[in-house]
């Protein structure tokens, strides 16, 4: 891989290195400046591994106000700055570069307040993704969007990333559960957007800020909604002789009015992968295989499931098998959730994310399949079907360059497929390097003038994550523009 190709870094700033660790470090302390190549060097990627640059120096502040001296020196000295939760993108959002500072915000992770009244919780955004839910879970309440990476992940990335899950179907991505934000502007002010509420007076610039991926400001605190936990909750397997007839039954169930909590979606390589992974009762003589979970009292649950068989059966599931106990539900989530985990065992893989009208699934699936064979190279489906998020895992060989190439090419493709399908490049990863040269096939000229222009406003030096999300030319004339 490397088909994206990086900017040259700034000389003036490299040669200046040893000056800048040394006013950082006087600036927050010591202790909150990894300077030595070894510390760094766990900086160096995310969770898109083929790219790789060792940052000029990584800062772990531990408050707003540290964040904010820390912005405010960059801005002045004209030193890019990376921001980085868990380091767990797929896009290479968090992929640093050599001239950038890299802040990392793992050491602001308390829960501040929690509001069980008002079902809102304010906390530090270093906190990981499941904390949040950890920290309420045992009033009843949980926080609802679920990536599989929650274990790692932080609600700083979340937020940048406006990531889902398989929960999402029913209770929306981060920005539907987002209310407010402290957030530090690249000049080192802090402004507070949104509020408690669903709704705020003035420009939306939550819903600006959230999917921003670190290039307008950088979050430090949040009040995210907490909702109370459903009484009960169940999974049914419903496996298909073809993906056509897999996502033609997601389409029914969607068409009837009735809303899972989700609907996961695998094909053969994946059912088999997970399988034998988690030992989740998985069928494995079926093509595609539908993960639907509903919740609810005992009643509800009974009588949804019952609705779903019947729109499943003129689609000739060959198995249908609805979760008897809390230990088979955990483990058909642990065989899903442990997905890519389980695919990394067997092969290196390109993990893609794009959205597809969910009418066109089966078509895109045959198509995707098409895109592998022509590079000759495997792939493995495992998605969010309900809202029509697709992960097409391209398998390969990282030791093998050209196959490696390959599989970015197919890749890219695939992405290419969604947006002329009617769909869309990103639907949870975000755009980071790996679609930052795509970006063209889903907007106008016109469209990313005007987003480049907002940068602009943001972070008029181009200094927050700059090499990220729109395509390197073209940019001059929109910060001229601004
Ligand atoms: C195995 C696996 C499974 C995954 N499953 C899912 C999934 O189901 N759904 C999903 O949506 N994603 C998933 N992801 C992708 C990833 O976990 C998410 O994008 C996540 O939100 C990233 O969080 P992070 O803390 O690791 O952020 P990082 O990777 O550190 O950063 C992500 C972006 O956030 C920016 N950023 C970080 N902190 C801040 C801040 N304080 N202010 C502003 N910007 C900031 C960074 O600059 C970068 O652009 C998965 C990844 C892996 C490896």
């Amino acid at each position: 891989m490397g088909l994206v190709v990086q900017p040259q870094p700034d000389r003036a700033i490299l040669s200046r290195r040893d000056a800048i660790v040394a006013d950082l470090r006087r600036l927050l302390g010591a202790g909150a400046v990894i300077a030595d190549e070894d510390g760094r060097r766990a900086y160096e990627t995310d969770a898109l591994t083929a790219y790789r640059a060792l940052p000029l120096a990584v800062l772990l502040p531990g408050s707003t106000d540290e964040v904010s001296r820390a912005l405010r020196y960059c801005h002045q000295h004209g030193i890019k700055v990376v921001a980085r939760g868990a380091g767990t993108s797929l896009s290479g959002g968090a992929l640093p570069s050599e001239d950038a500072v890299v802040i990392g915000v793992s050491r602001m992770s308390r829960v501040l307040e929690v509001d069980y009244v008002n079902r809102v919780a304010r906390v530090e955004v270093g906190i990981t993704n499941l904390g949040i839910s950890d920290a309420v879970k045992d009033s009843g309440f949980f926080y609802a969007p679920d990536p599989s990476s929650q274990l790692a992940c932080t609600l700083a990335g979340n937020i940048a990333m406006n990531s889902g899950g398989a929960h999402c179907l029913k209770y929306g991505v981060t920005t539907n559960n987002v209310l407010g934000l402290k957030v530090v502007l690249m000049d080192g002010e802090v402004i507070e957007i949104g509020g408690t509420h669903l709704d705020a007076p003035g420009y939306d610039l939550l819903g600006l800020m959230i999917g921003s991926e670190g290039q307008l400001g950088i979050a430090t605190e949040a009040t995210v909604r907490i909702l109370r936990a459903a009484e009960g909750a169940r999974p049914m397997l419903l496996g298909f002789d073809s993906s056509e007839a897999a996502g033609q039954c997601v389409s029914a169930i969607i068409a009837a009015g009735i809303v899972p909590v989700a609907i996961e979606f695998m094909d053969r390589p994946a059912i088999h992968v997970c399988e034998t992974f988690a030992k989740a009762g998985y069928p494995l003589d079926v093509a595609a295989l539908l993960i639907v979970e509903v919740e609810g009292s005992d009643e509800e649950i009974a009588e949804l499931l019952s609705v779903i068989s019947s729109i499943a059966k003129p689609f000739a599931p060959k198995a249908l098998r609805i979760s008897q106990t809390a230990e088979q539900s955990a483990a058909i989530w642990k065989g899903r959730k442990a997905a890519f985990g389980a695919i990394g065992r067997i092969s290196d893989y390109y993990c893609m994310d794009g959205v597809i009208p969910l009418g066109k699934l089966g078509e895109v699936l045959v198509s995707i399949s098409h895109i592998c064979d022509k590079h000759n190279l495997k792939v493995a489906n495992i998605f969010h079907a309900g809202d029509g998020n697709l992960h097409p895992l391209v398998l390969y060989d990282a030791n093998d360059a050209a196959e490696a190439d390959r599989a970015e090419q197919a890749g890219h493709e695939i992405l290419e497929l969604c947006v002329t399908s009617g769909g869309c490049l990103t639907g949870e990863h975000g755009v980071g390097i790996e679609k930052r040269d795509l970006m063209r096939v889903q907007f106008t000229e016109t469209d990313l003038a005007v987003q480049m222009r907002i940068k602009t406003v943001f972070d008029p030096k181009w200094l927050l994550n700059p090499s990220k999300v729109f395509p390197l030319d073209g940019r001059k004339a929109a910060q001229e523009a601004a």
